[in-house]
Parts: structure tokens; C-alpha cells; sequence
């Protein structure tokens, strides 16, 4: 379409959307990319200092091969950008033996022979002393876990989609799109832009971006708190992220300390939030939960029993089945969506990009994304 002014437009520049401007960018394509903020802000699902990333995925083994390609772009990034965008860890899975978190781990690790050991109650605390699991827990320890820094990376993809001659617009809102058979036009308050496709990675505005689509989405108020540990911030510097799930199935996750002495141990619940919307999300953090959290927590690391030095929201957006939605959309010529994340996308962020730019040039990719068809859920 080269009577367009550019080859594609992307929606949305938070974490999807800025690794698909650069992916798109670096193969040549004239990009446009629209933000409704400012790069690398805190309003979506990409910020809050860390994400955890992992291999041994309880959630599917069909995510493997795809978080085998992820690790190998996360490298690519650190080494263009300059940046130390993740750090390897070590992960530990806790829980009871028959629980997803283990046994979801290690279904995913032998299934792809992914490097891993298995450790009872008496072995993590020998290892690992800052932790207190229960007598019957077990751990699946993956070397290869870790986490990823989302600001740092979603600039990143951003200076290297400009440095590839990206045109990419922030503070600007897209308030209107369409398909032809020319190509697709997108409104802002500044002006319309023509492509030859769109690229759509709205996040929790997927609801009001997608009306159209019929993609069920609920979007999810979450809280990360970063505790003071008692005795200091010493045994938590050189430690392994973790995910930890109770005989009721509720799990929590957590980090090294990577803020200073002064900043805390990022601790959170992973699913437990308030339905909400990006307008409606209440951002003020109560008591009553960060002493929730805390409960919780120093059952498995009895240290951070000090007061949260920080909190934050974040959203989770939500499909009912929790997997991914990566599609293009059956009713339209020229558009491909990515949304749903559900609370699991980050680690996936550079490998995304890659499979959005694959769509969007050639209309299909190699890498395995059957899971994400939104057919899936559709209910008839
Ligand atoms: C608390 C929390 C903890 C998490 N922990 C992990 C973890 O440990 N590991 C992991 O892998 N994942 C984790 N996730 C999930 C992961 O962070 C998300 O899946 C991922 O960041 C989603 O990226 P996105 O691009 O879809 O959304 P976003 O990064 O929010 O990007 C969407 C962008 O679209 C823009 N936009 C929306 N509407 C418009 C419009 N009309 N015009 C222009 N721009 C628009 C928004 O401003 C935003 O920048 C976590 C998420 C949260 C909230």
C-alpha cells in the first residue's frame, strides 16, 4: 500500500506495542506508533520496577518454545540497548506437590527438558535460608528465572523503534479506527494517519479500543507492596523471585531487593484484585491490605514483617481462560490485535513484538500461537 503514508500503525506503545515498533522498525517498514501518555509510564500494565520471567511455565508447556525465543531476544536487547533490561536469579515454585504451581513447573520443565531440580521443605530452607515453607511444600528450582526491568525495557524498544526510523507520537489518543480494502485510517485529537495495516496492543483499554471484536475482557485493579525487611534489606540482595501458592490455591510472588537499602522488598498477589477500568481503578492503597500482605508473606519469609516503604496499582486485563489473545481478527483485511495478557505477558514482551511484525508484514508466523486464537472464546 504505498500510497499510504506508512506500512502500519501501532496502538498503543506501552510493553507490546513499543517491542512491535521496534520489530517492525528494524525490518524497514515505514512505522507510525500512537501513546496516549508518555513513554514508559506507570497509567497501564508495564510498570512497577520488575517482572518475574521463567521458562517452566505451569500455565501451559505450549508456551515453551515461545519463552525459549523470548530469552534469546531479551539477550539480543540488553546487548543493543546497553541496559541490563533483566537479571537472571533463579526462580523457586513452592507449594504442595500437587499443586499448578509445582506440578505445572515441572510438567512444563520435563516436557521441554528444561534445566530444573526439586527441592523438599528441609532443602529450600537449607539453601535458601530467609524462607520458612510449610512441612509438606516442595520447590521446582529453575536457574533460568529471573526478572525483567518493564520501564527500562519498554523505553528501550522504544529509543531502538526510533533509532530505526520509527515515527512514534506520545500524548497523543487514538479515538477512532477503521479497515478498507485500501488500508486502515486511525483518529486522534491531532489529525488521521493512513496505513497499509494496524497493529493493536491497547492493554486494559482493550475494552473500549476492540468494542467490535467480541474479545471478553475483564480488567483487574492488582497492588505490588515493597516491604522493609526486618534486620535489613542483606539476605533479600543475592536472592532468588519466587512464586508461592497455598493449600487454597492463592498465590503470591516476589523479588530480590533491587531498589537500595531504602526501597524495599517487592512482594504481590498474583490474582487477587478488584474488577475495574482504567478510569475507574481506585489507586490509593489501604492499610488493611498492605497488613493483608504482609499476613501472608511472612508465613514464607518471616523478614519482611516491616511497614510497606511503597505501594503501587497496576492492571491485569483478563480473558477466562487466562491465556493470551494474538490474532487477526477474521472480519478485517488489515489489522492484527494483542491483548488479554492476563497478568503473565512481560516476559513475553520482545518475543511478541517479534510475532506482531511477522503478522502484520506477511499475515502469519512461524512461531506457535494456536493458544491465542480468540475463537477459543467465544461461547455459542
Ligand atoms: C502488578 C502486575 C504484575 C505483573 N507481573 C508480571 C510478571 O511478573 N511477569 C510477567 O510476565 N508479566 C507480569 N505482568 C503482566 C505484564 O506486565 C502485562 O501482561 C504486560 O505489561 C501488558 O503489556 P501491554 O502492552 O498489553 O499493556 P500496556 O503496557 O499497558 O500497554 C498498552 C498501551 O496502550 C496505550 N493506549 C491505550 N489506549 C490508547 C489509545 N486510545 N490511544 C493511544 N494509546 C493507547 C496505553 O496508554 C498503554 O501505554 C504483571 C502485570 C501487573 C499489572
Amino acid at each position: 500500500m504505498k500510497d499510504n503514508a506508512y506500512d502500519v500503525i501501532v496502538i498503543g506503545l506501552g510493553g507490546m506495542g513499543s517491542a512491535a515498533a521496534y520489530h517492525l522498525a528494524r525490518r524497514g517498514t515505514r512505522v507510525l506508533g500512537l501513546e496516549k501518555f508518555t513513554p514508559a509510564h506507570d497509567r497501564g500494565s508495564s510498570h512497577g520496577g520488575s517482572r518475574i520471567i521463567r521458562q517452566s511455565y505451569f500455565e501451559d508447556p505450549a508456551y515453551v518454545p515461545l519463552l525459549l525465543r523470548a530469552y534469546e531476544l531479551w539477550e539480543e536487547l540488553a546487548g543493543l540497548s546497553g541496559l541490563e533490561v533483566y537479571e537472571m536469579t533463579g526462580g523457586l515454585f513452592i507449594g504442595p506437590p500437587e499443586c499448578l504451581t509445582v506440578a505445572g513447573s515441572l510438567r512444563a520443565a520435563r516436557e521441554w527438558s528444561l534445566a530444573h531440580e526439586v527441592f523438599d521443605a528441609p532443602e529450600i530452607r537449607r539453601r535458601f535460608p530467609t524462607f520458612t515453607p510449610g512441612a509438606d511444600d516442595v520447590a521446582v528450582y529453575e536457574a533460568k528465572a529471573g526478572f525483567a526491568r518493564p520501564e527500562m525495557t519498554v523505553q528501550a524498544h522504544i529509543d531502538l523503534a526510533a533509532r530505526e526510523g520509527a515515527t512514534l507520537r506520545f500524548g497523543e489518543e487514538v479515538t477512532g479506527w477503521s479497515d478498507g480494502p485500501r488500508g486502515v485510517t486511525v483518529t486522534t485529537g491531532s489529525g488521521t494517519y493512513t496505513a497499509g495495516q494496524l497493529v493493536i496492543c491497547p492493554g486494559a483499554w482493550a475494552p473500549e479500543l476492540l468494542t467490535d471484536l467480541g474479545i471478553p475482557i475483564t480488567i483487574e485493579r492488582q497492588v505490588l507492596y515493597w516491604l522493609d525487611p526486618a534486620g535489613g534489606i542483606g539476605p533479600f540482595e543475592d536472592h532468588p523471585i519466587y512464586i508461592d501458592e497455598n493449600a487454597n490455591g492463592q498465590q503470591i510472588y516476589g523479588f530480590p531487593a533491587i531498589d537500595g537499602p531504602t526501597g524495599g522488598v517487592k512482594t504481590a498477589f498474583f490474582r487477587k484484585g478488584q474488577v475495574c477500568t482504567p478510569d475507574t481503578i481506585d489507586r490509593t492503597v489501604r492499610a488493611g491490605e498492605v497488613d493483608e500482605m504482609r499476613d501472608r508473606v511472612t508465613q514464607l519469609l518471616p523478614a519482611l514483617s516491616g511497614p510497606a516503604v511503597h505501594t503501587a496499582t497496576c492492571m491485569y486485563s483478563n480473558t477466562p481462560d487466562e491465556h493470551f489473545v494474538i490474532t487477526r481478527p477474521h472480519d478485517y483485511d488489515n489489522v492484527t490485535v494483542a491483548c488479554g495478557f492476563s497478568g503473565h505477558g512481560f516476559k513475553f514482551v520482545p518475543v511478541v513484538g517479534e510475532v506482531l511484525a511477522d503478522l502484520a508484514t506477511t499475515g502469519a508466523t512461524a512461531h506457535p500461537i494456536g493458544l491465542f486464537d480468540p475463537r477459543r472464546l467465544v461461547t455459542t
